[in-house]
């Protein structure tokens, strides 16, 4: 009889050869210029240049806005994002993390800003219309129809408290179109990561044991780390990895 343990890497390998599967499908159909760039060579973010003219999105947004959002809100959440993890490498080097929670916090927000502005110009690169074949048909499976979908991202965006984003996303793990509305950039996440460790910090995982001593508890937690584990994750998520 497997062992539970066994049991769970069966799934995971049988999981994680579906999706190998299913990327190799994808990546075959996929057009030169698909694939978000979010890296320069040397694997510094940088912004990829707008996928049209200031102007092309005439009259809806205006050139001067274009211009503007690009270069002065996009592009500095790049600059921002490359200087924390500079801050978090002199950390490790010096064994410093004094600092460990800002450049945390800031690397959050400023590469969830690059990944989302990156997808919003390809968004608003088109023509308008409606969504056609697979899309359409995952839209009118997870809402309803087209009409629905729609009134639903609308009201949800306009809702946005304060600063944030309407999103739709594909949620790997359940096969579902999701719509999320997004406050800041983050909250505190980096958009399309797909979590291959997690660690449980709330009380409830520690508190009988260690009360206050979270520091203890994490650090105890590295004996229990089940690495096969994690390295099969990676591996399932490696052929995702490019269409964030
Ligand atoms: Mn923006």
């Amino acid at each position: 009889m497997a062992t539970r343990r066994t049991f769970l890497q069966d799934t995971a390998a049988a999981g994680a050869g579906i999706l190998l599967a299913q990327a190799h499908t994808a990546r075959a159909a996929e057009e030169p210029g698909f694939t978000d760039k979010l890296t320069d060579a040397d694997g510094k973010y940088a912004a990829a240049p707008l996928p049209f003219a200031y102007d092309a999105l005439e009259p809806v947004i205006d050139a001067r806005t274009v211009e503007l959002h690009y270069n002065f809100h996009h592009k500095p959440a790049v600059v921002a994002a490359n200087k924390a993890e500079d801050g978090l490498a002199k950390a490790r080097y010096s064994n410093d993390f004094a600092l460990v929670k800002f450049y945390e916090k800031e690397l959050a927000f400023q590469l969830s800003s690059h990944i989302l502005h990156t997808i919003y110009w390809t968004s608003i690169s088109g023509k308008g219309g409606e969504p056609k074949g697979e899309l359409a048909k995952a839209i009118d499976r997870n809402f309803g129809s087209y009409a629905k979908f729609k009134a639903q991202l609308v009201a949800a965006t306009i809702a946005v408290e304060a600063s944030g984003w309407g999103v739709v996303g594909y949620h790997p793990a359940t096969g579902k179109l999701m719509i999320l509305i997004c406050e800041n950039h983050q909250k505190l996440t980096a958009w399309g990561i797909q979590p291959i460790l997690i660690l449980d910090v709330f009380e409830h995982a520690y508190y009988l044991k260690y009360q206050n001593r979270r520091n203890e508890y994490v650090n105890q937690l590295f004996s229990l780390i089940n690495w096969d584990n994690v390295a099969l994750r990676l591996q399932a998520a490696l052929p995702v990895r490019r269409l964030t």
